[in-house]
């Protein structure tokens, strides 16, 4: 055995090293969060509740119902019901997100070609009923109008979330990304 093993195993070293260090994190200052009086600072880029996203030009929903999302989505918990407006355009009736199964991947903010859903930093929503954790069309565009309206939401969703419609490139006349206009 190695001399320096050997006064290791007769001094306990390891073992008195442990202790220092168990005694030191006993005097500095505790670290637990006394929730919910004490709220967790702001968390930017937190994945927390879904929102789809207002267009503030027309205060409707900027989803274009192409089904992306849901298609996407590895809970399989994003249901769309699309039907046809007056004007023959595609969209959604019915949006809804079942939350009870959502694990909070963000593969529909990510696969969404016009950027029209996001994942907000709100996380105080738990509930004991599984109807207010199911997500409906009406309830998702409140709470992007409640925690992301305005620069906000642009500035959130820019920063964090890409690809967004910016980022495509596509072919002249290509209908899927081309940029809506106004
Ligand atoms: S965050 Fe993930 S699991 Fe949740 S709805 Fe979006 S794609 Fe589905
Ligand atoms: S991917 Fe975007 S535009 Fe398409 S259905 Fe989902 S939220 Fe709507």
């Amino acid at each position: 055995m190695e001399f320096k093993k050997i006064i290791k195993t007769i001094f306990f070293t390891e073992i008195l090293k442990g202790m220092a260090l168990t005694f030191k994190s006993m005097l500095s200052p505790a670290v637990t969060r006394q929730y919910p009086e004490e709220k967790h600072p702001a968390m930017p880029g937190f994945r927390g509740l879904h929102a789809l996203v207002v267009d503030p030009a027309t205060g409707k929903e900027k989803c274009i119902a192409c089904g992306l999302c849901a298609a996407i989505c590895p809970s399989q918990c994003i249901y769309i019901y699309s039907t046809e407006g007056p004007d023959n355009k595609k969209f959604a009736e019915r949006y809804e997100i079942e939350l009870t199964r959502c694990i909070y991947c963000a593969f529909c903010v990510e696969a969404c070609p016009v950027g029209a859903i996001v994942l907000t930093e709100h996380y105080e929503y738990t509930d004991y009923s599984r109807e207010a954790l199911y997500m409906t069309k009406e309830k998702l565009m409140a709470n992007w109008n409640k925690y992301m309206a305005g620069p906000k939401g642009e500035e959130y969703f820019k920063k964090f979330w890409h690809p967004t419609a910016d980022d495509y490139r596509a072919y002249d006349g290509q209908p899927m990304f081309r940029k809506r206009e106004g």
